[in-house]
């Protein structure tokens, strides 16, 4: 069986812990690797490499590190099929969405290409009587990035080429579910011109994240992954002095008012609902649909759609909608959700359990399934399901479908489908969740705008890609500068302004 690895170093270094994950195959439910996981002295050994080697890094002009970007963006292009196989291999998902995981980090390195402007800082001319005040923004030193399993490309590569940019050294712990992307990204940037040793990628579990948290080099802590984790890594790590940011979990509503045009709000929330089986924190799972006629219809419509979706292995190419969930666990817990749905008393309108594909039979394939009549006091209503379960709850007025999303705990994204500009226009103003589509169904927003959610979604501050990451990468030093023009006497005792 492949024996995974870390990079460390510029080098593939094997595992000393003695402690390894089993990497899946979803598709047949087969091990097809194992990965080590490190132990508190190997992150240790990484991370002490990694300051030595930001030091240069770190002073190596904006523009130079900015071409190591360049050079990036080139080879993720050039590699671009070799990569997106990696991600559907261990994650599942088909292989034009593979593509769309990598091409979504891609964007927010082709940002960074620009980061020198990004880095530029501040500059007062003549704040007092020959006196200059100039801002900069210089490299943290280490900074780590923890990454979940569900984008293994997009999310590793938000995290480094920023980092990276601002001329810090970047320890990297990616999902043991799905690491081999992150290793292949870095192998790539190493090619690129990155110096050995800026970037780490360390595989581990919770031994190699505490030992993140509690490592006095390390500078800022960078997080996504489930809420819970998210809130615990905050604690910890903002205990620690460390700057951090936390993406968590989701529950991302979509209210259909009675003047959209269903058809297309139907497609909209086939894709958003059940593409990449559902595990993507940016998914539709609750449709809000306005008024009975609205829910009728989208039921309607709905129905059919979803009874069309091809589920099945990555390797069926342009022939799948969505692939299998990621592990054994999390189908028994999905079908698990929406047993209490039925018992809860949720109308079961099309039911993915015990779904079974000829050839796939150790898979962990999850059918598509959608509920209607669903009520807020649901199990299915309160849990992130992260599988392709779709939630259909119906409200009678706007108000009562805006107060619905506005009392969920997550505020990660959400959308309305209205035919009415001053609805939309409200719900945009007045909704307390992070990242809002128009007739837009998942509105991640393109990289050079920023990334994040609100409430239980988000813990810290800042976003992630765009300008805040150059702003959570780097800190900020501010000089007061005067050179005396003429021989002064006596020194100065006062704390005074600037007049
Ligand atoms: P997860 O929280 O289980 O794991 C995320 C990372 O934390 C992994 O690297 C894992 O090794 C580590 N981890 C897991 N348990 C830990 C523990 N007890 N102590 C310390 N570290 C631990 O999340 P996941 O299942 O990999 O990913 C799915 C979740 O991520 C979903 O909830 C999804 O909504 C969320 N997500 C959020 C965003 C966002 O930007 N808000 C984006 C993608 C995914």
């Amino acid at each position: 069986m492949e024996e995974l690895y870390h990079f460390i170093d510029g080098k593939r270094v094997k595992g000393t812990s003695g402690r390894f994950a089993d990497v899946m195959n979803p598709a047949t439910g087969e091990v097809q690797a194992r990965v080590p996981l490190a132990s508190v002295e190997e992150m240790a050994a990484a991370v002490a490499s990694a300051a030595e080697a930001q030091v240069a890094w770190g002073a190596t002009n904006p523009q130079r590190r900015a071409r190591v970007m360049m050079k990036f963006g080139a080879l993720i292009n050039e590699h671009m099929d070799e990569l997106a196989e990696l991600v559907s291999r261990e994650h599942g998902k088909t292989l034009p969405d593979g593509r769309g995981d990598v091409q979504r980090g891609l964007e927010v390195v082709e940002v960074c290409m620009g980061g020198p402007s990004l880095l530029k800082g501040e500059f007062t001319d003549d704040g007092g009587p020959g006196i200059d005040l100039y801002s900069m923004r210089q490299p943290l030193g280490v900074v780590a990035g923890i990454t979940p399993f569900n984008f293994p490309a997009m999310i590793p590569l938000w995290k480094m080429a920023p980092a990276l940019t601002c001329g810090n050294a970047m320890i990297l712990k990616p999902s043991e579910r799905c690491p081999s992307t992150a290793l292949r990204l870095a192998e790539l940037l190493q090619e690129a011109g990155l110096p050995d040793g800026v970037l780490q990628i360390v595989n581990g579990d919770k031994e190699a994240v505490d030992a993140i948290l509690d490592d006095e080099t390390i500078q800022a802590v960078g997080f996504v992954g489930s809420t819970p984790i998210a809130q615990y890594i905050y604690g910890r790590a903002a205990n620690n002095g460390k700057r951090t940011q936390c993406f968590g979990g989701a529950k991302n509503h979509m209210i259909i008012m009675p003047d959209a045009d269903l058809d297309k709000a139907a497609d909209a929330l086939v894709g958003a609902g059940f593409g990449a089986a559902g595990e993507r924190c940016m998914a539709i799972s609750v449709a809000v649909p306005v008024g009975k006629e609205t829910a009728d219809g989208l039921r309607d419509r709905l129905v059919p759609r979803i009874e069309k979706l091809k589920v099945g292995p990555y390797t069926a190419n342009e022939d799948v909608d969505y692939g299998p969930v990621i592990t054994a666990a999390s189908k028994a817990r999905i079908e698990g959700l929406i047993d209490s749905g039925v018992d809860q008393g949720a109308e079961l309108v099309v039911d993915g359990r015990g779904f079974s594909l000829q050839g796939y039979e150790n898979g962990f394939f999850v059918g598509p399934s959608y509920f209607d009549n669903v009520t807020p006091d649901m199990e299915i209503y309160k849990e992130e399901i992260f599988g392709p379960v779709l939630s259909q709850v119906r409200t009678e007025t706007y108000e009562e479908a805006l107060k619905l999303t506005m009392d969920n705990p997550y505020g990660n994204g959400t959308a309305i489908f209205t035919a009415d500009g001053d609805t939309a226009r409200d719900f945009a103003h007045r909704v307390n969740v992070g990242m809002v589509g128009i007739n837009f169904p998942i509105p991640v927003p393109l990289s050079y705008h920023t990334f994040g959610g609100w409430k239980k979604s988000a813990f810290g501050d800042l976003n992630q890609y765009g300008p805040d990451a150059f702003r959570f990468y780097t800190k900020t030093k501010t000089v007061t500068a005067r050179w005396f023009s003429g021989i002064k006497e006596g020194g100065e005792f006062n704390f005074k302004a600037m007049d």
